[in-house]
């Protein structure tokens, strides 16, 4: 298995750190050419604006669609916002998830927090189905999902916060933080799973 992370700003350190663990090669996405051999891509935390600037900047924003159309992706907080086609405001988006996210719902910097969260799909990878301890960092919310995307996990109040459409992943928490691996799992295996539909 080989993951490319997008490395042009936030937190990619902590999601290759996570990978390696899970025994997949890595690569840091700056380039399109880096996408080469990929078999799916990590879409770090940090500040969407940023991250969407730099892609346009650098060519990649036609390359990562293309990559998206045959591969697995994941967006983790920004990269969830980057991943959407509706951010209610003008910035570089991939668009390629129907999904329309709400940018630092959760307030200020300080009011990040912490939960657990139930998510079933999570039983594919460990059948005892234990809360996910999420961490929520500036975190935008999943205001609603459209088409074939559909929510994965949502807070007690039912407002979502994690998404998937096909090998589309979009979590608006940072499972690169905790030690729990599951959803890196979940993910390798969506990028497993590459081109057998
Ligand atoms: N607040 C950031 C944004 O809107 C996301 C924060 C994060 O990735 N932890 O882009």
């Amino acid at each position: 298995m080989k993951i490319g992370v997008l490395a042009l700003q936030g937190d990619f350190a902590e999601h290759i750190a996570m990978l390696r663990r899970l025994g997949a090669e890595t690569v840091e996405v700056r380039l399109p050419a880096h996408l080469e051999g990929l078999d799916g891509l990590i879409i770090p935390g940090g500040e969407s604006t940023t991250i969407g600037k730099l892609a346009a900047a650098y060519g990649l924003m036609e390359p990562l669609r293309q990559f998206a159309r045959q591969h697995a992706v994941w967006g983790t907080c920004a990269g969830a916002i980057f991943l959407s086609k509706d951010a209610q405001r003008q910035q570089p988006l991939l668009g390629l998830m129907d999904i329309t996210v709400e940018r630092n719902a959760f307030g200020r910097q300080v009011a990040s927090f912490e939960t657990d969260l139930q998510v079933p799909a999570l039983e594919a990878i460990d059948s005892q189905a234990q809360p996910y301890h999420a961490v929520f960092i500036r975190a935008p919310l999943i205001a609603s999902v459209q088409g074939e995307a559909r929510s994965l996990a949502s807070l007690e109040d039912g407002r979502i916060v994690a998404a998937q459409q096909g090998r589309l992943l979009a979590t608006s928490f940072h499972p690169e933080l905790t030690g729990d691996e599951r959803f890196h799992r979940y993910f390798l295996r969506l990028a497993q799973a590459n081109g057998t539909e």
